[in-house]
């Protein structure tokens, strides 16, 4: 990784540079081990970015879809040599176990090569004309320069999602990812350079969100702003660019459901349900947190939960056997406390794991155990907000009618699940349910690249996030009439 004076982690122009302020990231599994130290940047260092961005752009978006595939498909390769070391840098920066990262940069590098050659698919469309000495045609044309903010949930594959279609487009870029996933963000822009991408393409800025904000938000360059992460921010971006002819795009939190019918495979159920609720130490987005049960199976269902929940092994993320690791961040860790602290006041009965959490100072590592809750209000906190992390709340329900119901109230709408065997309930459920991500029999979480993923309410404004649906947000249409005279 590049290192140097002021933390030389800020690529502007195809140049490294540091900044007279800089932060330091820790391992969330060992406190005490600190894993990097990062540019904050400044006003002036993100104006730069964007005026690097700018300039490089034309030139980007004036080479051939093959040459911008080509070197996509290089820093894919780039990717496939080295995934040992970027998946010990996502662990190290946000816990994530290694069985996890190296999945997560293998998906990446293959979400790098999927828009490497969707954008080679078609520049535009064909269309009659009223007159037949007329034609019509629509051209895709690059959005310009598109600001790219990423949480540290998925270090790698969320920056694929956005970064691919950018760049396969022929968009250039300003990255600012999450504070927590600084390393494994410098890793992968250094992969870029080394991949041939020319000076200005792709500029990265480390440093704090906040501070970052309005000089990101407000610079004259910015044609799109695509973010992930949580609600109060993406709302406050989508309000600071609401007055220019910014193009935004916002994935923003979950509160999903899973419900489980008298006539699913409780087993199979159970088992998806608990890797849906817990794996990535339920910090993803699409993560089950509510679960609704039929109370004929009930008691069953539970029991089978617990049992699915309580084999996965949790602790040192580094270990090829281990499950589920820490919580990212000591930030992180005191919201999922607070929780537990509430399901306690509350007097939620725990099936399994515990209310109680180890400080995370003493016990050397963020971590809390898997919790399973029930006998939670239906208008409490832990069933209306986005707790982020290995907690799932079970609730009993009398029929069909109700787990729907129950499922559909939540100002959330990203992605929710049913398991049953009846395909007339399971096709209803696909209809009805308030969602932009329905998953039969599997769990809530796990994401394909070839289809659109996203959220409707408040989850997200767009549905536009992979698939050929990218397109849509990183292009956009330019409608010609062309007339020519017939010989
Ligand atoms: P999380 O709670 O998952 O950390 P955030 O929404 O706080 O989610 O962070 C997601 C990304 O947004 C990070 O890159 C973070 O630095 C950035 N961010 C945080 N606050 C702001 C802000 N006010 N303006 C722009 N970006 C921000």
């Amino acid at each position: 990784m590049v290192t140097g004076r002021n933390g030389a982690t800020l690529l502007i122009d195809g140049r490294w540079e540091g900044a007279e302020t800089t932060f330091t990231t820790v391992d969330p599994s060992s406190l005490h081990k600190q894993t990097g130290e990062y540019a904050e940047a400044t006003a002036a260092q993100v104006r730069s970015a964007f005026v690097a961005a700018t300039r490089a752009q034309h030139a980007w978006a004036g080479l051939s879809t093959t040459s911008r595939a080509a070197v996509l498909n290089r820093l894919a390769e780039l990717m496939e040599d080295r995934a040992s070391e970027l998946a010990g840098r996502l662990t190290a920066d946000m816990g994530k176990t290694i069985k996890d990262t190296r999945a997560e940069v293998a998906r990446s590098a293959s979400v790098f090569r999927y828009f490497a050659a969707e954008a080679a698919q078609s520049a535009g469309e064909v269309f009659p004309a009223s007159t037949t000495d007329t034609m019509l045609l629509t051209l895709d044309e690059p959005v310009g320069v598109v600001g790219v903010i990423t949480p540290w949930n998925f270090p790698m594959a969320i920056p694929a999602f956005k970064l691919g279609p950018a760049l396969a487009f022929g968009n250039t870029v300003v990255w600012k990812p999450a504070e927590a996933a600084s390393g494994s963000a410098v890793l992968l822009a250094e992969l870029f350079v080394e991949a041939g991408l020319p000076a200005g393409v792709l500029n990265l800025i480390t440093g704090d969100g906040k501070r970052i904000s309005s000089s990101f938000t407000s610079d004259p360059d910015l044609a799109a702003l695509t973010f992930t992460g949580s609600n109060s921010v993406g709302v406050s971006l989508r309000q600071a660019v609401a007055e220019r002819s910014v193009k935004i795009q916002v994935e923003m939190g979950g509160k999903n459901p899973a419900v489980v019918l008298a006539d699913a495979d409780l087993d199979d159920a159970a088992v998806q349900i608990a890797r849906g609720s817990m794996l990535s130490t339920g910090q993803r987005c699409t993560a089950t947190s509510r679960v609704y049960v039929e109370t004929t199976v009930f008691d069953e269902f539970c029991a089978r939960l617990v049992r699915a929940v309580d084999a996965f092994r949790v602790g040192d993320p580094y270990l090829n056997e281990t499950d589920i690791g820490p919580l990212a961040t000591v930030d992180q860790h005191r919201r999922v406390a607070d929780y537990l602290a509430l399901a306690k006041q509350e007097g939620a009965t725990v099936l399994t794991g515990s209310l109680e959490v180890a400080d995370p100072a003493t016990a050397d590592g963020c971590f809390v155990a898997p919790t399973v809750l029930t006998n939670v209000a239906t208008d409490s906190r832990l069933l209306t907000e986005e707790i982020f992390g290995p907690v799932v709340v079970v609730t009993e329900c009398a029929d069909y009618a109700e787990t729907l119901r129950l499922s559909n109230t939540s100002k959330y709408g990203l992605s929710a699940a049913i398991f049953t065997s009846r395909i007339d309930r399971a096709t209803d459920f696909m209809r009805r349910s308030a969602t932009g991500l329905v998953h039969i029999n599997r769990e809530t979480a796990g994401i394909e690249v070839n289809v659109p993923f996203g959220g409707v309410k408040e989850s997200g404004n767009s549905s536009s996030e992979l698939g050929k649906a990218a397109k849509t947000f990183y292009t956009n249409h330019k409608t010609v009439y062309l007339r020519s005279k017939q010989v």
